[in-house]
């Protein structure tokens, strides 16, 4: 069984993360896409939304999972059983910095392997960053994240 693990911040989740892991749901047997907790970094949305969202958001995909992790991405993936990374490319800006944690990665476990995918070009330009930018100067999300993101960012507004 080919488990896969889509690790990232997820802050929040947006269509161009939930189309990656639609085809990565087409190409392995299980997905696990997986909240990296990261205790030094503040995020925008606490841990336990982001991974409620994304929960909110997958429900027509019956292999993939929801979880949250500390630490190594490669021992989260030992730990699961997974020998798949997918990470995602946007532009050759995102290529050098996953290029070097590919290599790292694969240095500390050669037995787990990077698999990057690419978006449809209509998902290609999105960012966590921008949406947190267009929604905290009041501008509309709807295009760029799932409905469950974005019936929560309408939400948090009016508070
Ligand atoms: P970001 O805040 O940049 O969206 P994440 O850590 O949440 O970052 O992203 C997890 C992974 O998904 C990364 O490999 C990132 O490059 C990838 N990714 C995010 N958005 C897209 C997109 N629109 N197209 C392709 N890959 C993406």
């Amino acid at each position: 069984m080919k488990i896969a693990i889509y690790p990232g911040s997820f802050d929040p989740i947006t269509k161009g993360h939930l189309d990656i892991l639609n085809t990565a749901a087409g190409l392995f047997d299980k997905v696990i896409i997986a909240v990296a907790n990261n205790s030094e970094k503040h995020g925008f949305l606490p841990v336990e939304t982001r991974v409620k969202l994304i929960r909110e958001s997958i429900k027509d995909l019956d292999n993939v999972e929801v979880d949250s992790f500390d630490g190594l991405t490669i021992n989260y993936a030992h730990q699961k059983g997974a020998s798949i990374l997918i990470r995602g490319l946007r532009a050759v800006s995102d290529f050098e910095y996953e290029m070097q944690l590919s290599q790292a990665n694969s240095a500390l476990a050669p037995d787990v392997k990077t698999v990057f995918l690419t978006t449809k070009p209509k998902y290609n330009f999105i960012s966590s960053s921008t949406i947190r930018e267009i929604f905290i100067n009041n501008g509309d999300v709807s295009k760029f994240v799932p409905e469950p993101v974005f019936e929560y960012l309408n939400k948090l507004s009016k508070c």
